[in-house]
Protein backbone atom coordinates (compact mmCIF):
# COMPACT_ATOMS: atom_id res chain seq x y z
CA UNK A 1 0.00 0.00 0.00
CA UNK A 2 2.38 1.97 1.27
CA UNK A 3 5.15 2.31 -1.80
CA UNK A 4 1.62 2.19 -4.27
CA UNK A 5 1.22 5.97 -2.73
CA UNK A 6 3.45 8.19 -4.39
CA UNK A 7 2.41 6.58 -7.92
CA UNK A 8 -1.75 6.95 -7.02
CA UNK A 9 -1.15 10.55 -6.11
CA UNK A 10 0.03 11.14 -9.59
CA UNK A 11 -2.32 9.74 -11.12
CA UNK A 12 -4.23 11.80 -13.72
CA UNK A 13 -7.57 12.80 -11.71
CA UNK A 14 -6.87 16.20 -11.59
CA UNK A 15 -6.54 19.24 -14.16
CA UNK A 16 -7.81 16.96 -16.96
CA UNK A 17 -11.26 18.32 -18.67
CA UNK A 18 -11.52 21.34 -16.76
CA UNK A 19 -15.00 23.21 -18.14
CA UNK A 20 -14.19 27.18 -19.57
CA UNK A 21 -13.43 30.19 -17.43
CA UNK A 22 -17.38 30.44 -16.66
CA UNK A 23 -17.49 26.61 -15.68
CA UNK A 24 -19.46 25.69 -18.67
CA UNK A 25 -19.65 22.09 -20.13
CA UNK A 26 -20.57 22.96 -23.30
CA UNK A 27 -24.00 24.39 -23.23
CA UNK A 28 -24.24 23.68 -19.51
CA UNK A 29 -22.85 24.47 -16.20
CA UNK A 30 -21.69 28.53 -15.51
CA UNK A 31 -22.47 30.00 -12.35
CA UNK A 32 -26.14 31.32 -11.66
CA UNK A 33 -25.81 32.67 -8.38
CA UNK A 34 -26.71 35.71 -6.35
CA UNK A 35 -24.02 38.88 -6.03
CA UNK A 36 -23.73 37.83 -2.74
CA UNK A 37 -22.39 34.43 -3.49
CA UNK A 38 -19.89 35.69 -6.15
CA UNK A 39 -16.69 36.62 -3.67
CA UNK A 40 -17.03 32.95 -1.69
CA UNK A 41 -17.44 31.19 -5.13
CA UNK A 42 -14.19 33.23 -6.53
CA UNK A 43 -12.74 31.85 -3.21
CA UNK A 44 -13.36 28.65 -3.34
CA UNK A 45 -12.46 28.07 -7.19
CA UNK A 46 -9.00 29.96 -6.33
CA UNK A 47 -8.38 27.27 -2.82
CA UNK A 48 -9.47 24.61 -5.26
CA UNK A 49 -7.58 24.53 -7.80
CA UNK A 50 -4.33 25.44 -5.84
CA UNK A 51 -4.84 22.48 -3.66
CA UNK A 52 -5.42 19.81 -6.56
CA UNK A 53 -1.84 21.13 -8.31
CA UNK A 54 0.02 20.89 -4.51
CA UNK A 55 1.86 17.66 -4.10
CA UNK A 56 0.98 17.60 0.28
CA UNK A 57 -2.74 18.37 0.04
CA UNK A 58 -3.40 15.28 -2.81
CA UNK A 59 -0.65 13.24 -0.34
CA UNK A 60 -2.69 13.80 2.56
CA UNK A 61 -6.25 12.89 0.77
CA UNK A 62 -4.77 9.45 -1.00
CA UNK A 63 -3.32 8.18 2.87
CA UNK A 64 -6.68 9.09 4.33
CA UNK A 65 -8.46 7.12 1.24
CA UNK A 66 -5.92 4.15 1.68
CA UNK A 67 -6.37 3.55 5.72
CA UNK A 68 -9.75 5.51 6.72
CA UNK A 69 -11.56 4.97 3.61
CA UNK A 70 -10.41 1.40 2.89
CA UNK A 71 -9.69 2.08 -0.83
CA UNK A 72 -9.04 0.79 -3.51
CA UNK A 73 -12.48 -0.73 -2.97
CA UNK A 74 -12.92 -4.22 -4.50
CA UNK A 75 -13.70 -5.37 -8.10
CA UNK A 76 -15.92 -8.25 -7.87
CA UNK A 77 -17.19 -10.45 -10.56
CA UNK A 78 -20.96 -12.12 -10.10
CA UNK A 79 -21.38 -15.82 -10.60
CA UNK A 80 -25.11 -16.12 -9.34
CA UNK A 81 -25.83 -12.81 -11.09
CA UNK A 82 -24.33 -13.34 -14.52
CA UNK A 83 -25.50 -17.04 -14.26
CA UNK A 84 -29.27 -15.66 -13.70
CA UNK A 85 -28.90 -13.67 -16.90
CA UNK A 86 -27.43 -16.54 -18.95
CA UNK A 87 -24.04 -15.72 -18.42
CA UNK A 88 -21.48 -16.31 -15.68
CA UNK A 89 -17.83 -17.61 -15.73
CA UNK A 90 -19.41 -20.94 -15.58
CA UNK A 91 -21.97 -20.59 -18.47
CA UNK A 92 -24.89 -22.31 -16.49
CA UNK A 93 -28.20 -20.96 -15.83
CA UNK A 94 -29.01 -21.58 -11.79
CA UNK A 95 -32.59 -21.31 -10.92
CA UNK A 96 -33.13 -18.95 -7.85
CA UNK A 97 -37.02 -18.75 -7.23
CA UNK A 98 -40.04 -17.71 -8.32
CA UNK A 99 -39.77 -14.22 -8.60
CA UNK A 100 -36.95 -14.52 -10.26
CA UNK A 101 -38.26 -16.71 -12.76
CA UNK A 102 -41.05 -14.36 -13.15
CA UNK A 103 -37.87 -11.73 -14.39
CA UNK A 104 -36.92 -14.35 -16.62
CA UNK A 105 -40.12 -14.69 -17.82
CA UNK A 106 -40.30 -11.31 -18.58
CA UNK A 107 -37.54 -11.14 -20.03
CA UNK A 108 -37.67 -13.75 -22.62
CA UNK A 109 -35.88 -17.28 -22.36
CA UNK A 110 -32.31 -17.25 -21.36
CA UNK A 111 -30.19 -18.16 -23.39
CA UNK A 112 -28.76 -21.28 -21.58
CA UNK A 113 -24.18 -20.60 -21.64
CA UNK A 114 -23.88 -17.02 -22.50
CA UNK A 115 -20.85 -15.35 -22.23
CA UNK A 116 -21.94 -12.35 -20.54
CA UNK A 117 -19.83 -11.43 -17.47
CA UNK A 118 -21.23 -9.10 -14.47
CA UNK A 119 -18.53 -7.32 -12.53
CA UNK A 120 -19.47 -4.76 -9.78
CA UNK A 121 -17.23 -2.14 -8.27
CA UNK A 122 -18.14 -2.61 -4.63
CA UNK A 123 -18.35 1.42 -3.51
CA UNK A 124 -20.68 -0.29 -0.25
CA UNK A 125 -17.72 -1.09 1.07
CA UNK A 126 -15.98 2.04 1.53
CA UNK A 127 -16.13 3.64 5.07
CA UNK A 128 -19.32 4.73 5.80
CA UNK A 129 -21.63 2.51 3.08
CA UNK A 130 -21.35 4.47 -0.31
CA UNK A 131 -19.10 6.73 -2.69
CA UNK A 132 -20.22 9.75 -0.71
CA UNK A 133 -17.14 9.50 1.73
CA UNK A 134 -14.56 10.17 -1.29
CA UNK A 135 -16.17 13.69 -1.83
CA UNK A 136 -16.86 14.96 1.90
CA UNK A 137 -12.94 13.72 2.74
CA UNK A 138 -11.83 15.86 -0.62
CA UNK A 139 -13.93 18.96 0.33
CA UNK A 140 -13.00 18.91 4.36
CA UNK A 141 -9.10 18.47 3.72
CA UNK A 142 -9.82 21.43 1.30
CA UNK A 143 -11.70 23.72 3.82
CA UNK A 144 -9.12 23.04 6.03
CA UNK A 145 -6.46 24.17 3.44
CA UNK A 146 -8.67 26.77 2.77
CA UNK A 147 -8.48 27.82 6.94
CA UNK A 148 -12.08 27.15 7.49
CA UNK A 149 -13.12 26.31 10.79
CA UNK A 150 -17.09 25.23 10.09
CA UNK A 151 -18.38 23.32 6.84
CA UNK A 152 -22.33 23.47 6.37
CA UNK A 153 -23.65 20.83 4.31
CA UNK A 154 -27.32 19.68 2.87
CA UNK A 155 -28.52 16.61 3.24
CA UNK A 156 -31.41 14.66 1.87
CA UNK A 157 -32.21 11.03 2.95
CA UNK A 158 -28.85 11.86 5.16
CA UNK A 159 -26.20 10.11 3.37
CA UNK A 160 -23.93 13.27 1.97
CA UNK A 161 -24.83 14.58 6.24
CA UNK A 162 -23.56 11.49 7.68
CA UNK A 163 -20.07 11.18 5.48
CA UNK A 164 -19.74 14.83 6.13
CA UNK A 165 -19.69 14.60 9.74
CA UNK A 166 -18.01 11.80 9.60
CA UNK A 167 -14.92 14.02 7.56
CA UNK A 168 -15.38 16.45 9.76
CA UNK A 169 -14.95 14.45 13.10
CA UNK A 170 -12.07 13.34 11.72
CA UNK A 171 -10.36 16.26 10.65
CA UNK A 172 -11.54 18.50 13.73
CA UNK A 173 -14.22 20.87 12.06
CA UNK A 174 -17.12 21.89 13.33
CA UNK A 175 -19.73 20.64 11.20
CA UNK A 176 -23.72 21.84 10.76
CA UNK A 177 -26.19 19.87 8.46
CA UNK A 178 -29.80 21.37 6.63
CA UNK A 179 -31.93 18.78 6.71
CA UNK A 180 -36.05 19.39 5.58
CA UNK A 181 -37.79 18.60 8.55
CA UNK A 182 -39.63 16.02 6.51
CA UNK A 183 -36.45 14.23 5.58
CA UNK A 184 -35.57 14.29 8.91
CA UNK A 185 -39.09 11.93 10.07
CA UNK A 186 -38.10 9.67 7.16
CA UNK A 187 -35.14 9.20 7.91
CA UNK A 188 -34.57 9.65 12.14
CA UNK A 189 -31.15 6.91 12.08
CA UNK A 190 -29.36 9.01 9.91
CA UNK A 191 -29.94 12.05 12.48
CA UNK A 192 -29.10 10.36 15.26
CA UNK A 193 -25.80 8.75 13.37
CA UNK A 194 -24.70 12.55 12.09
CA UNK A 195 -25.35 14.03 15.94
CA UNK A 196 -23.30 10.87 17.38
CA UNK A 197 -20.78 11.89 15.07
CA UNK A 198 -20.46 15.35 16.65
CA UNK A 199 -22.85 17.23 14.15
CA UNK A 200 -25.21 19.94 14.27
CA UNK A 201 -28.51 19.14 12.62
CA UNK A 202 -30.44 22.25 11.40
CA UNK A 203 -34.47 21.50 10.82
CA UNK A 204 -35.48 23.37 7.79
CA UNK A 205 -39.47 24.07 7.88
CA UNK A 206 -39.30 26.28 4.24
CA UNK A 207 -40.91 25.06 1.14
CA UNK A 208 -41.58 20.70 0.69
CA UNK A 209 -39.42 21.04 4.09
CA UNK A 210 -36.61 18.49 1.77
CA UNK A 211 -33.64 18.42 -0.24
CA UNK A 212 -34.16 21.42 -2.40
CA UNK A 213 -35.34 24.18 0.52
CA UNK A 214 -31.84 22.15 2.81
CA UNK A 215 -29.28 23.38 -0.04
CA UNK A 216 -31.02 26.89 -0.01
CA UNK A 217 -30.69 26.85 3.92
CA UNK A 218 -27.23 25.71 3.43
CA UNK A 219 -26.29 28.68 1.06
CA UNK A 220 -27.80 31.28 3.15
CA UNK A 221 -25.73 30.17 6.09
CA UNK A 222 -22.67 29.79 3.63
CA UNK A 223 -23.26 34.04 2.86
CA UNK A 224 -23.38 34.71 6.28
CA UNK A 225 -20.61 33.31 7.84
CA UNK A 226 -18.34 32.63 4.88
CA UNK A 227 -15.02 34.32 6.53
CA UNK A 228 -14.90 30.81 8.89
CA UNK A 229 -17.37 28.49 6.85
CA UNK A 230 -17.01 26.40 4.31
CA UNK A 231 -19.97 24.87 1.80
CA UNK A 232 -19.49 21.22 1.26
CA UNK A 233 -21.66 20.26 -1.79
CA UNK A 234 -22.69 16.51 -2.22
CA UNK A 235 -23.26 16.00 -5.61
CA UNK A 236 -21.36 16.92 -9.16
CA UNK A 237 -24.05 20.15 -9.23
CA UNK A 238 -24.73 23.25 -7.88
CA UNK A 239 -22.73 26.27 -9.90
CA UNK A 240 -18.91 26.07 -11.14
CA UNK A 241 -16.52 24.99 -9.44
CA UNK A 242 -18.56 22.37 -7.72
CA UNK A 243 -18.97 19.90 -10.63
CA UNK A 244 -15.61 20.24 -11.55
CA UNK A 245 -14.43 19.41 -7.72
CA UNK A 246 -16.97 16.42 -6.97
CA UNK A 247 -16.11 14.89 -10.35
CA UNK A 248 -12.30 14.69 -9.79
CA UNK A 249 -12.91 13.47 -5.82
CA UNK A 250 -15.14 10.94 -7.23
CA UNK A 251 -12.90 10.07 -10.02
CA UNK A 252 -10.89 7.66 -7.81
CA UNK A 253 -13.73 5.07 -8.63
CA UNK A 254 -12.94 5.20 -12.76
CA UNK A 255 -9.18 5.27 -12.04
CA UNK A 256 -9.44 1.93 -10.10
CA UNK A 257 -11.71 0.43 -11.97
CA UNK A 258 -9.72 0.74 -14.76
CA UNK A 259 -7.27 -0.65 -13.58
CA UNK A 260 -8.68 -3.74 -12.09
CA UNK A 261 -10.45 -4.81 -15.36
CA UNK A 262 -7.00 -4.63 -16.67
CA UNK A 263 -5.64 -6.68 -14.02
CA UNK A 264 -7.99 -8.97 -13.24
CA UNK A 265 -10.14 -9.49 -16.29
CA UNK A 266 -7.53 -8.48 -19.41
CA UNK A 267 -9.53 -6.18 -20.68
CA UNK A 268 -11.81 -3.10 -20.23
CA UNK A 269 -15.45 -3.53 -19.77
CA UNK A 270 -17.75 -2.87 -22.91
CA UNK A 271 -20.53 -1.24 -21.05
CA UNK A 272 -20.31 0.56 -17.59
CA UNK A 273 -23.60 1.26 -15.93
CA UNK A 274 -24.32 3.99 -12.89
CA UNK A 275 -27.40 5.52 -11.26
CA UNK A 276 -27.61 9.12 -11.54
CA UNK A 277 -29.25 11.20 -8.95
CA UNK A 278 -26.90 14.36 -9.20
CA UNK A 279 -24.27 12.19 -10.79
CA UNK A 280 -21.55 11.54 -9.07
CA UNK A 281 -20.45 8.26 -8.42
CA UNK A 282 -22.06 7.87 -12.14
CA UNK A 283 -19.13 10.97 -13.48
CA UNK A 284 -16.73 9.35 -10.92
CA UNK A 285 -16.96 5.76 -12.76
CA UNK A 286 -17.33 7.13 -15.99
CA UNK A 287 -14.27 9.73 -16.01
CA UNK A 288 -11.99 6.37 -16.04
CA UNK A 289 -13.30 5.41 -19.60
CA UNK A 290 -14.13 8.45 -21.15
CA UNK A 291 -11.19 8.21 -23.65
CA UNK A 292 -12.11 4.44 -24.12
CA UNK A 293 -14.15 5.30 -27.11
CA UNK A 294 -15.03 1.16 -27.73
CA UNK A 295 -17.04 1.37 -23.90
CA UNK A 296 -20.40 2.28 -23.59
CA UNK A 297 -21.07 4.71 -20.20
CA UNK A 298 -25.02 3.99 -19.27
CA UNK A 299 -26.50 6.59 -16.66
CA UNK A 300 -29.71 4.98 -14.79
CA UNK A 301 -32.14 7.37 -13.94
CA UNK A 302 -35.19 6.66 -11.50
CA UNK A 303 -37.96 6.15 -13.77
CA UNK A 304 -40.25 5.96 -10.39
CA UNK A 305 -43.93 4.22 -10.89
CA UNK A 306 -44.26 6.31 -14.24
CA UNK A 307 -43.05 8.53 -16.43
CA UNK A 308 -44.93 11.65 -15.73
CA UNK A 309 -45.12 14.68 -13.90
CA UNK A 310 -44.40 14.25 -9.97
CA UNK A 311 -43.73 10.47 -10.54
CA UNK A 312 -40.34 10.44 -11.56
CA UNK A 313 -36.93 12.00 -11.82
CA UNK A 314 -35.71 11.06 -15.30
CA UNK A 315 -34.86 14.74 -16.05
CA UNK A 316 -33.45 13.02 -19.80
CA UNK A 317 -36.95 11.53 -19.99
CA UNK A 318 -39.58 14.10 -18.97
CA UNK A 319 -37.17 17.21 -18.07
CA UNK A 320 -35.81 20.19 -20.61
CA UNK A 321 -32.79 22.95 -20.03
CA UNK A 322 -32.96 25.43 -17.27
CA UNK A 323 -31.15 26.55 -14.24
CA UNK A 324 -31.93 25.43 -10.81
CA UNK A 325 -29.70 25.91 -7.78
CA UNK A 326 -26.96 27.78 -9.74
CA UNK A 327 -25.95 25.64 -12.85
CA UNK A 328 -27.71 25.07 -16.24
CA UNK A 329 -28.50 21.55 -16.97
CA UNK A 330 -31.38 19.23 -17.64
CA UNK A 331 -34.26 19.89 -15.48
CA UNK A 332 -37.83 18.59 -14.61
CA UNK A 333 -39.99 21.75 -15.03
CA UNK A 334 -43.57 22.48 -15.97
CA UNK A 335 -44.09 24.77 -19.36
CA UNK A 336 -44.34 27.85 -16.86
CA UNK A 337 -40.35 26.66 -15.44
CA UNK A 338 -41.80 25.92 -12.04
CA UNK A 339 -39.78 22.72 -11.16
CA UNK A 340 -41.61 19.63 -10.41
CA UNK A 341 -42.42 17.56 -8.11
CA UNK A 342 -40.21 14.76 -8.42
CA UNK A 343 -41.05 10.41 -6.97
CA UNK A 344 -38.22 7.86 -6.30
CA UNK A 345 -38.37 4.81 -4.28
CA UNK A 346 -34.69 5.58 -3.80
CA UNK A 347 -34.26 9.30 -2.15
CA UNK A 348 -30.57 9.71 -3.33
CA UNK A 349 -31.82 9.76 -7.03
CA UNK A 350 -35.18 11.95 -6.26
CA UNK A 351 -33.78 14.95 -7.51
CA UNK A 352 -35.28 17.35 -10.06
CA UNK A 353 -31.85 18.65 -11.65
CA UNK A 354 -28.81 16.62 -13.16
CA UNK A 355 -25.03 17.27 -13.16
CA UNK A 356 -24.23 19.69 -15.58
CA UNK A 357 -21.32 17.27 -17.49
CA UNK A 358 -23.83 14.65 -17.90
CA UNK A 359 -25.84 16.94 -19.98
CA UNK A 360 -23.00 18.04 -21.95
CA UNK A 361 -21.71 14.13 -22.18
CA UNK A 362 -25.08 12.92 -23.90
CA UNK A 363 -25.26 15.83 -26.26
CA UNK A 364 -22.01 14.89 -27.63
CA UNK A 365 -22.82 11.28 -27.59
CA UNK A 366 -20.67 10.00 -25.20
CA UNK A 367 -22.83 8.94 -22.90
CA UNK A 368 -26.21 7.25 -23.33
CA UNK A 369 -29.23 7.85 -20.08
CA UNK A 370 -32.21 5.11 -19.42
CA UNK A 371 -34.50 4.82 -16.20
CA UNK A 372 -35.54 2.08 -14.43
CA UNK A 373 -38.64 1.96 -12.57
CA UNK A 374 -39.04 1.78 -8.91
CA UNK A 375 -40.90 -2.00 -9.38
CA UNK A 376 -37.30 -2.75 -11.09
CA UNK A 377 -35.04 -1.53 -8.91
CA UNK A 378 -37.05 -3.57 -6.03
CA UNK A 379 -36.81 -6.65 -8.18
CA UNK A 380 -32.79 -5.70 -8.96
CA UNK A 381 -32.49 -5.52 -4.81
CA UNK A 382 -34.27 -8.71 -3.84
CA UNK A 383 -32.06 -10.59 -6.68
CA UNK A 384 -28.69 -9.42 -5.55
CA UNK A 385 -29.32 -10.08 -2.02
CA UNK A 386 -30.10 -13.75 -2.82
CA UNK A 387 -27.79 -14.48 -5.68
CA UNK A 388 -24.35 -12.47 -4.31
CA UNK A 389 -25.46 -11.64 -0.45
CA UNK A 390 -25.02 -8.01 -1.19
CA UNK A 391 -27.96 -5.49 -0.03
CA UNK A 392 -27.57 -3.00 -2.29
CA UNK A 393 -28.72 0.48 -1.80
CA UNK A 394 -31.78 1.49 -3.80
CA UNK A 395 -29.89 3.57 -5.95
CA UNK A 396 -27.49 1.49 -6.80
CA UNK A 397 -30.53 -1.45 -7.04
CA UNK A 398 -31.34 0.63 -10.53
CA UNK A 399 -28.28 0.08 -11.99
CA UNK A 400 -28.07 -3.14 -11.42
CA UNK A 401 -31.51 -3.69 -12.28
CA UNK A 402 -31.04 -1.96 -15.66
CA UNK A 403 -27.43 -4.64 -16.38
CA UNK A 404 -29.78 -7.47 -15.91
CA UNK A 405 -32.09 -6.15 -18.39
CA UNK A 406 -29.05 -5.28 -20.72
CA UNK A 407 -27.65 -8.91 -20.33
CA UNK A 408 -30.17 -10.24 -21.84
CA UNK A 409 -29.85 -8.39 -25.06
CA UNK A 410 -26.47 -7.95 -25.66
CA UNK A 411 -23.87 -10.62 -27.51
CA UNK A 412 -22.60 -13.47 -25.88
CA UNK A 413 -19.34 -12.44 -24.36
CA UNK A 414 -20.26 -8.84 -23.47
CA UNK A 415 -18.50 -8.17 -20.00
CA UNK A 416 -20.62 -5.48 -18.09
CA UNK A 417 -19.39 -3.13 -15.17
CA UNK A 418 -21.80 -1.87 -12.80
CA UNK A 419 -21.08 0.93 -9.96
CA UNK A 420 -22.35 -0.38 -7.00
CA UNK A 421 -22.59 3.21 -5.31
CA UNK A 422 -23.70 2.17 -1.96
CA UNK A 423 -25.04 -0.75 1.02
CA UNK A 424 -28.63 -1.18 1.25
CA UNK A 425 -28.71 -1.51 5.05
CA UNK A 426 -30.25 2.29 5.49
CA UNK A 427 -32.77 1.15 2.52
CA UNK A 428 -34.50 -2.01 4.59
CA UNK A 429 -37.41 -0.63 5.95
CA UNK A 430 -38.24 1.14 2.76
CA UNK A 431 -38.01 -1.88 0.83
CA UNK A 432 -40.32 -4.20 3.43
CA UNK A 433 -42.50 -1.50 3.03
CA UNK A 434 -43.05 -1.68 -0.50
CA UNK A 435 -43.19 -5.03 -0.86
CA UNK A 436 -46.09 -5.00 1.76
C1 LIG B 1 -26.48 9.79 -2.84
C2 LIG B 1 -26.38 8.46 -3.50
C3 LIG B 1 -26.55 8.31 -4.90
C4 LIG B 1 -26.91 9.43 -5.81
O1 LIG B 1 -25.99 10.47 -5.91
P1 LIG B 1 -25.02 10.65 -7.14
O2 LIG B 1 -24.42 11.98 -6.91
O3 LIG B 1 -25.85 10.61 -8.40
O4 LIG B 1 -24.03 9.56 -7.12
C5 LIG B 1 -26.38 7.05 -5.45
N1 LIG B 1 -26.10 5.97 -4.68
C6 LIG B 1 -25.95 6.07 -3.34
C7 LIG B 1 -25.64 4.86 -2.56
C8 LIG B 1 -26.09 7.31 -2.70
O5 LIG B 1 -25.94 7.40 -1.37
Amino acid sequence: MENDKSAVADRPMFGRRDPDARGYFGAYGGRFVPETLVAPIEELTAGYLAARDDRAFRGELETLLTHYVGRPTSLYETRRLAAECGGGPSGKAVGAGAAAAATAAARGPAKAGRGVRILLKREDLAHTGAHKINNALGQALLARRMGKRRVVAETGAGQHGVATATACALLGLRCCIYMGAEDMRRQALNVVRMRLLGAEVREVEAGSRTLKDAINEAMRDWVANVTDTYYLLGSALGPHPYPLMVREFQSVIGYEARRQMLDQVGRLPDVVVACVGGGSNAMGIFDGFLEDAEVRLVGVEAGGDAIAPGRHAARFAGGSTGVLQGTRTFILQDEAGNIEPTHSISAGLDYAAIGPEHAWLRDLGRTEYVHVSDADALEGFQTLARLEGILPALESAHAIAYAMRLAAEVADDTVILVNLSGRGDKDVQSVVEALR
